[in-house]
């Protein structure tokens, strides 16, 4: 059997607004993510773990931001590329983590729906998957609400 762990991170500026999108749930805030594509943190920093399971470039790579291509662009496609090329590696997703990081407001009530979705999207089993949410301890730009982060780690498997 083969085993691949992917690791992935991102980081984005918060602007005013009035949600956050994250794993394409919208979550009412004063605040919106900055970003060239819809920002959806959690499904940037998902598509790079399995990228980097598999050995790929990163998701700045398969779409870079400075072109209009990927301009307002709906992260469920880079999502889905990703897991395209995971396929066409013959790996199957065993587990999923992520891990969110940001002051406020308070994701406890999200969580569910956010690992719904993801499971929704990724055709896997939601026991599978786990999302945790951390403040900052209003340390560093994250801590100052200026910043949200989100970390992320995908175990796959291919069967001998
Ligand atoms: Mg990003």
């Amino acid at each position: 059997m083969d085993i691949r762990t992917g690791f992935g991170y991102d980081i984005h500026r918060l602007v005013e607004g009035e949600y956050l999108l994250l794993g394409r749930i919208r979550v009412p805030s004063s605040c919106m993510i900055d970003a060239h594509s819809d920002g959806d943190i959690v499904l940037h920093a998902v598509s790079q773990a399995l990228y980097s399971a598999i050995g790929e470039e990163d998701i700045g790579t398969h779409f870079p931001d400075t072109v209009n291509e990927t301009k307002g662009m709906d992260s469920a496609q880079l999502l889905i590329s990703a897991v395209h090329d995971v396929e066409k590696a013959g790996f199957q997703l065993s587990n999923l983590v992520v891990t969110i990081v940001l002051e406020k407001p308070k994701l406890k009530d999200y969580k569910e729906q956010i690992k719904k979705s993801l499971s929704h999207l990724l055709g896997m089993e939601s026991s599978r998957i786990a999302v945790h949410a951390n403040t900052s301890e209003r340390l560093g730009a994250v801590g100052e609400g200026k910043a949200i982060e989100c970390y992320s780690l995908v175990t796959l498997i291919k069967e001998n």
